[in-house]
């Protein structure tokens, strides 16, 4: 920002104004150019009309330090899913509990043990995630705020916003250039949108290389939720698969699925074409399984030949009770002893809910009763808005059996710094203390035997909420895309 603010003259550049005083002429431009870059959002009642996705007006300030840190710890995350969906003991013994008080994970569970007993058709998994992390504010009222980021999840499955996220980040540059105090950081490069498609790309052409020869065409699958409203995010990752990789990439439901010998077809007729590589915008939620017929497609799809984004195993790697075990002491150290001690340095305090965990369970309830503030109670769900807190989490705690209890785990309660910001929502702001959340996307593709084909960490995305809001989730209604200025 210095060096354009300093070369902008020489240029015969335009001469930039204060946002202070301009903030409407700043609301309008950002709006506009949100909406010429395709940082849309469809409306809730017709997902057919769009208008512009909700943002926060200028980036975020954000740590250098951390954001290096987060980022260069990536790659490592990206091994550990794989290990972890690798080891189906441990999945089983870790899940055990869990499975047997939450349905939806049972089912998974039980797809992946049928799949693996009847002999894999293809060992390669695609990893599309995203880690999300908070800043444990010194003097927030965590009392022993460290000032570093803590993981909040991590995300495999449907790890959304990736394109939109590069829009915004491309909003606040432009912003940034054009008003005087709209940033008071450094704008990292956001290659998110690109560095995704290049990972579907590497799993399309894996399979190519795999199975060269095939009657009818291939093509990327992208699995999706009916009228979904983030569908612009999910359009500019088939445009940048097509402009720049020149895969084909159609989007489909779980019921449009047809098997033959491996092959997952769909179409009809002379346009029937197979899916090369199946990536899931939908699928992590109960909601997204009507009925036995679309568990019969995931089945389908999970014992295909194609490349799964994600397998079924990744999925369940990404549940909160795996973050919650692989929290725990020496836990990593079986698959990355090297990165076990820089992985643990970002994870938040986080507790078994197991009845086989015995009297230390009945203490952090307790504590947790006691201090519901202080804590977070998660069951294994995306999407946001699934997450207790405050009175709900101490009351549901005091009602549920040991046996309920096990669907959940428990997390500190991470007090990120605070700021004002102004978040844009249909074209009206509002201007107010905001906290923020960064998410780190990577892609990773295995062979299913520990080597990686392909991997990359392309970008980021950051979301702010206004404080005092529990849950994240641009979706589900209580973010806004927003970017991190480094400070
Ligand atoms: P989901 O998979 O549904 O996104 P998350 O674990 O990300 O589940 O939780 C949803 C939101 O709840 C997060 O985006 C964040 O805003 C909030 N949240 C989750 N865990 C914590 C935590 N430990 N401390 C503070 N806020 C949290
Ligand atoms: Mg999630
Ligand atoms: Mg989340």
């Amino acid at each position: 920002m210095r060096i354009l603010t300093f070369i902008a003259p020489l240029l015969g550049s335009r001469k930039m104004t204060k946002l202070q005083g301009h903030e409407e002429e700043a609301l309008g431009d950002a709006v506009a150019w949100c909406v010429a870059n395709g940082g849309c959002y469809a409306d809730p009642n017709d997902p057919k009309l769009y208008g512009h996705a909700p943002f926060a007006l200028e980036p975020f300030p954000f740590p250098r330090a951390e954001y290096d840190r987060v980022v260069a710890l990536q790659p490592a995350f990206g091994r550990l899913v794989d290990c972890v969906a690798r080891d189906a003991a441990w999945l089983e013994e870790t899940l055990k509990e869990t499975a047997a008080s939450d349905e939806f994970t049972r089912k998974l569970l039980e797809l992946r043990r049928e799949t693996d007993a009847k002999g894999l058709k293809q060992t390669c998994s695609l990893g599309l995630l995203r880690s999300d992390y908070m800043l444990d504010a010194p003097g927030s009222n965590a009392e022993d705020g460290s000032g570093r980021a803590l993981q909040v999840e991590l995300n495999t499955i449907a790890s959304s916003f990736g394109c939109l996220s590069t829009v915004i980040s491309g909003l606040h540059s432009y912003i940034a250039q054009k008003y005087e105090g709209a940033s008071n950081g450094v704008l990292p490069p956001n290659k998110a949108k690109d560095g995704l498609c290049a990972g579907l790309a590497a799993a399309h052409a894996e399979f190519l290389r795999q199975f060269p020869s095939s009657d009818v065409p291939r093509r990327v699958a992208m699995v999706v939720q009916p009228g979904e409203r983030n569908q612009m995010d999910q359009r500019m990752l088939e445009h940048g698969l097509w402009e720049g990789h020149g895969v084909d990439l159609r989007r489909v439901t779980l019921l449009d699925v047809e098997e033959n010998e491996g092959k997952l077809i769909f179409g009809e007729g002379d346009d029937k074409w197979e899916a090369s590589v199946v990536y899931f915008r939908a699928g992590y939620a109960p909601d997204d399984y009507a009925s036995d017929k679309e568990w019969q497609a995931r089945a389908v799809i999970e014992e295909s030949k194609a490349i799964k984004c994600p397998t079924v195993a990744y999925q369940l790697a990404g549940t909160k009770k795996v973050q919650q075990a692989l929290a725990a002491p020496g836990v990593i150290e079986k698959w990355l002893p090297d990165d076990a001690e820089s992985l643990r340095g970002v994870f938040a305090g986080l507790y078994s809910l197991d009845v086989a965990d015995g009297a230390s369970v009945d203490a952090i309830v307790a504590e947790a009763i006691d201090n519901p503030a202080k804590f977070v109670c998660k069951p294994q769900r995306e999407g946001g808005g699934n997450n207790l807190y405050g009175d709900e989490l101490k009351e549901s705690l005091m009602k549920f059996s040991p046996q309920e209890r096990a669907a959940y785990v428990l997390m500190d309660r991470i007090q990120p710094p605070s700021k004002t910001a102004t978040l844009v929502r249909g074209g009206e702001s509002i201007v107010g203390a905001c906290v923020c959340e960064l998410g780190i996307y990577g892609t990773i593709l295995t062979n299913g035997e520990g080597a990686t084909i392909f991997e990359n960490t392309p970008g980021h995305l950051l979301r702010q909420k206004s404080l005092g809001v529990d849950e994240g989730g641009v979706a589900a209604g209580f973010a806004c895309l927003s970017s991190p200025a480094l400070v």
